[in-house]
């Protein structure tokens, strides 16, 4: 006797569809699993048997094999647990029809008395599910809000093994269908909870950010301890153009796999993510024996923040360039490798010195000029290299804290960044992979940034005197090209210029000496 279940394994943000033969016949009673299964997927037997025995249910005993196809994709999982029970269960029973059985994916995590616990990866599932042409997806309680975002496909949570085998055989104690409408969960988790109108004063800071947000621009603050470069930060998606459903989407399936979600359907705001200065390079960009996403992949589409930067490990900023470079992180395996999604803006954030206090007008720095070097040149190099606008944070007054004015909301200023980013759009139409100027390389910035005489005259003058890099040339001309767009001007004039320049004070070399 033969049964035939559907589940699926997950390389990367793909869920790969996995068949379950499972195949008796009279002998010795005796279980093979065959197909590259896993440790956790061995171990299923041991709970497969224990949650069956104790929800009453029954199947035969014999010489079983359990053979999970394609033997080629690697199955970690212990998701594969409620899909072999179904398995096992259909072979012996008369009341499964082949029909149902092929009509779902399963997935789901047994415990030994039988209810079912929730799994990674869901949202994968059922839009592969989908892709399959599937009735509908059988999974966990708790992972049924994620599966019912996918539009077309009947959803049923699962609560315990019994729950699942009244699906499929079609009785009467099933479970009610999960629903969702997809556009009013859009439309209500994609609020933010902090904004910008909470910081008073910052003004300069505030801007910058803004023009960070519109041209897609990486930033570094730099000012001393309790400037509320932090609080700054964690507001900084607030004002980038809201999520489209695709992105949010996208987002979802990451933190679904990474198993983060509890119990939401959809992330529907652009994540924020802020690692500690102490994570590992597999922390930050993914790892493990069945690679997971790391905090990179879980700022995709958002915004990744290193406070602190300079305390960072090097080879773990090292391994940061990659994925800001390209947009996603391939994490490589004897056998196999995976690729996650990154794509994100980095904000990060430091003291001037080590003490903190260099650039703080109301507190004396303690720091002997080589240590001040030396504290800088942790972060020189290449990720430096990657961030185009240098913002000097300094602690707000008393006066300013006493104001009785709110900030501008993130609302107004993210009207203006998609404004500006509108622009971009319509400028990039045709230029692959370049939806902001930040992703402009060389020949865009040629064709795009041209100044005229006068903005030519305070280049020339802002490179001899201020000692700028010739590095920082093609910085500062992509992010005046950005604040020309915010002020709807079709050419860079000379105080988009000026303000640009502004923003690159760590190749000018201003604390020291
Ligand atoms: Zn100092």
């Amino acid at each position: 006797m033969l049964s035939k279940v559907w589940s699926s394994a997950m390389l990367g943000i793909e869920a790969l569809p996995v068949e379950i033969e499972t195949n008796i016949v009279l002998g010795v009673p005796g279980y093979t699993v065959v197909g590259l299964p896993g440790g956790a997927v061995r171990e299923s037997l041991d709970r497969i048997f224990a949650a069956v025995r104790n929800t009453g249910l029954y199947f035969p005993r014999g010489k079983t094999t359990i053979n999970l196809a394609p033997a080629d994709i690697r199955k970690e999982s212990a998701s594969f647990d409620l899909p072999m029970a179904m398995g096992l269960l259909a072979v012996g029973e008369g009341d499964f029809s082949p029909e149902r059985l092929d009509a779902f994916f399963i997935t789901g995590e047994l415990a030994l008395d039988g209810n079912v616990r929730p799994v990674r990866g869901v949202l994968s599932m059922a839009m592969r599910a989908r892709a399959e042409g599937k009735q509908g997806v059988l999974v966990p309680t708790a992972n049924a809000p994620e599966a019912a975002v996918v539009e077309g496909l009947d959803v049923y949570p699962i609560a315990t093994l019994t729950d699942a085998y009244h699906v499929l055989t079609g009785g009467p104690a099933a479970p009610q269908l999960y629903k969702q409408d997809f556009k009013a969960l859009f439309d209500d988790a994609r609020h933010y909870t902090t904004d910008f109108a909470d910081v008073r004063g910052q003004e300069n800071v505030k801007r910058a950010l803004e023009v960070a947000a519109a041209g897609g621009h990486n930033a570094l603050m730099v000012g001393p301890p309790g400037s509320g470069k932090t609080m700054l930060a964690r507001r900084f998606p607030t004002i980038l153009p809201p999520l489209t459903p695709d992105e949010a989407l996208e987002t979802t399936r990451i933190h679904s796999i990474d198993g983060k979600l509890n119990g939401r359907g959809l992330v529907a705001t652009r994540p924020f993510r802020a690692p500690h200065h102490t994570i590992s390079d597999a922390g930050l960009c993914g790892g493990g024996v069945n690679p997971m996403p790391g905090e990179i992949s879980l700022a995709h589409n958002g915004v990744l923040f290193l406070d602190e930067l300079p305390e960072f490990k090097r080879q773990v900023l090292e391994v940061l360039r990659q994925p800001v470079e390209e947009g996603f992180i391939t994490i490589s395996r004897a056998r196999f490798s995976v690729e996650y999604p990154a794509r994100f803006m980095l904000l990060a954030s430091m003291n001037p010195c080590p003490c903190g206090y260099l650039t703080d007008p109301m507190r004396e720095c303690i720091c002997a000029p080589p240590q001040v070097q030396r504290y800088l040149s942790k972060i020189s190099g290449p990720l430096l290299d990657r961030i185009d606008l240098h913002i000097e944070v300094t602690p707000v007054s008393f006066d300013e804290l006493n104001k009785r004015a709110d900030g501008e909301p993130s609302e107004a200023v993210r009207a203006r960044v998609v404004a500006g980013r509108q622009v971009q759009a319509e400028r990039f139409a045709e230029a692959p992979g370049v939806y902001a100027n930040a992703q402009m390389g060389t020949r865009l910035v040629r064709r795009y940034c041209k100044l005229k005489e006068e903005g030519q005259q305070l280049m020339k003058m802002a490179i001899h005197r201020l000692g700028l890099s010739a590095r920082a040339y093609d910085r500062i001309l992509k992010v005046s090209r950005t604040i020309a767009d915010l002020a709807a001007s079709e050419s860079i004039r000379p105080e988009h210029l000026s303000e640009a320049i502004q923003y690159r004070s760590l190749d000018r070399d201003w604390w020291i000496g």
